[in-house]
């Protein structure tokens, strides 16, 4: 096979001003904490230190939901949804405008490669503001039950994988129907919220509106537990989600919880199977595996298993891993230490249990947080890397005869957030998205995601969706429902 070799394509950093801290944007404004302390953010591609953040205070979360409270009762309940749907269009906008700048810097604090935060990223969370900004005035064409009315106050808290993508998520439907936010990003990648926050301001958004809280788990654990916040969505861990659930439990909270996964991505013999390794890549190394909808366990049809096997450790020997900035890279930093702690750990229990290990030649940059993309054969349905959420590029490849015992493995799981299939008969695809107990079912492609199209979870991946008709449903109450 030919070696191309490719001369560094870095990006430049100049598009975006990164300042040296950062207060917390509450009521239209950012402002100093009362009583919260400072942590840093760092590029997890260099350890280099981004920018000082806001830890915010239980008085912080207060006045920020004071000012959501506000915000909600004297403007944004009252105003049209045609007007509330020409701010979310004027946000879509300025996204697309400033998409450079968001790229650069979600890739710097986040560490996932350039042409994804370019091109999946920022367009993707543009395209929710878009999408959600033509709901906003049919409302009542939705189908959504009779009048469908706003909660009030949302508290949103999201993870660190996709940090504006999230954003987008949870502020668009939440604004498009009515209610006023308050989102904390997570600790280790806070400044493309921070910057969304300026998008907010340059779009005139009315103050109290959207409200971004920089902090760690204290700071969420206030938010969610405030008794002036109507509804709660979540993304993140399933042991949070759980937390958050007992907080809420007894209470008139409202709430989508988005959590983990384990996804199986099936191959049967009849798949094309270039395209399938195609899209095995893409279901686990996409975002460095930091991906709750990740495709982490192949199901592989024992018959071409021995072929799969060798063309994907063809096909990954061709990854590039390295600097996120650099247009070229296809696999960037791993997020933090303790996600790299977390990998590790599961990846030796791996080796330990029995399965065998694979990676391909690289070489990795001395500092930052990286590690090899790792396939791992032999692996059998009790070990700990078929059963636990690894979150990072590490593939457990496992093998099934009939689609019977390929649907049996795939649904032996507590997780149940998307899974994949590739083959050529459609009466196949159709039987086996009946049988899968998953809320996405993905056929001969992998990790798309359109705004239109609803996302969640089954079991301990979490309840509620997310983009869709059925994510504006989460964001209001019908006829006298209170
Ligand atoms: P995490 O530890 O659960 O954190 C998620 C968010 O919750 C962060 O902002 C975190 O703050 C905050 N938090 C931590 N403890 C909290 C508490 N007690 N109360 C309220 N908020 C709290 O998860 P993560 O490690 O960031 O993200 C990885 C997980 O998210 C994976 O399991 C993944 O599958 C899941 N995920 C799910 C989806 C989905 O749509 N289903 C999408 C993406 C990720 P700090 O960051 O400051 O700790
Ligand atoms: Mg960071």
């Amino acid at each position: 096979m030919p070696t191309f070799e490719y001369a560094p394509a870095p990006e430049s950093r100049a598009v975006v001003d990164i300042a040296s801290s950062y207060g917390l944007f509450i009521n239209g404004e950012f402002t100093d904490s009362q009583g919260g302390g400072t942590f840093k953010t760092i590029s997890p591609a260099t350890e280099e230190v981004l920018a000082e953040v806001t830890e915010a205070s239980a008085e912080d979360v207060d006045r920020a939901v004071a000012a959501a409270r506000t915000a909600y009762t004297r403007v944004w309940s009252r105003m049209s949804g045609a007007d509330r749907g020409k701010y979310l269009f004027r946000i879509a906008r300025i996204l697309q405008e400033r998409a450079r700048e968001f790229a650069v810097l979600e890739s710097l604090d986040n560490g996932k490669p350039i042409k994804e935060s370019r091109d999946v990223d920022v367009p993707t969370a543009a395209a929710h503001f878009f999408y959600h900004a033509g709901w906003a005035d049919k409302l009542d064409y939705a189908g959504l039950g009779p009048d469908p009315r706003p909660h009030g106050v949302v508290g949103q808290v999201i993870p660190w994988n996709f940090p504006l993508l999230m954003l987008a998520w949870k502020i668009a439907p939440a604004l498009a129907t009515g209610n006023t936010v308050v989102l904390k990003p997570a600790e280790t990648t806070p400044l493309t919220a921070l910057l969304f926050a300026q998008v907010c301001q340059q779009a005139d958004l009315p103050a109290g509106v959207v409200n971004i809280i920089t902090g760690a788990g204290p700071t969420g654990q206030a938010l969610v537990g405030h008794e002036d916040v109507d509804k709660v969505a979540f993304t993140g861990s399933t042991g949070v989600g759980k937390a958050i659930a007992r907080t809420i439990a007894g209470t008139r909270k409202k709430a989508t919880l988005e959590l983990g996964g384990k996804a199986a991505n099936i191959v049967f013999d009849d798949a094309p199977l270039d395209q399938a390794v195609e899209g095995i890549v893409n279901g686990i190394f996409f975002n460095q595996g930091h991906v709750c909808c990740a495709g982490s366990r192949l199901l592989v049809q024992e018959s071409i298993a021995d072929q799969v096997e060798a063309r994907l450790k063809r096909r990954l020997e061709t990854l590039r891993v390295g600097d996120p900035l650099d247009k070229n890279t296809d696999v960037g930093a791993i997020n933090s230490r303790a996600q790299l702690d977390r990998i590790t750990e599961l990846s030796e229990a791996g080796e330990a249990e029995g399965a065998t290990r694979w990676s391909p030649e690289c070489e990795l940059p001395s500092k930052g947080f990286w590690f090899r993309p790792t396939v791992f054969t032999g692996v059998s349905q009790t070990h700990r890397i078929a059963q636990e959420e690894i979150f990072g590029p590490v593939l457990s490849v496992l093998t099934f005869r009939t689609p019977g015992e390929a649907v049996a493995k795939a649904n032996n799981t507590p997780y149940g957030l998307s899974a994949g299939i590739w083959t050529e008969k459609g009466s196949r695809i159709l039987w086996m998205a009946d049988q899968l107990r998953a809320g996405v079912v993905w056929a001969n492609t992998f990790n798309k995601f359109d705004p239109t199209s609803p996302f969640g979870g089954y079991k301990e991946s979490g309840y509620g969706r997310e983009g869709g008709r059925h994510g504006l449903a989460a964001y209001v109450t019908t006829g006298d429902a209170t």
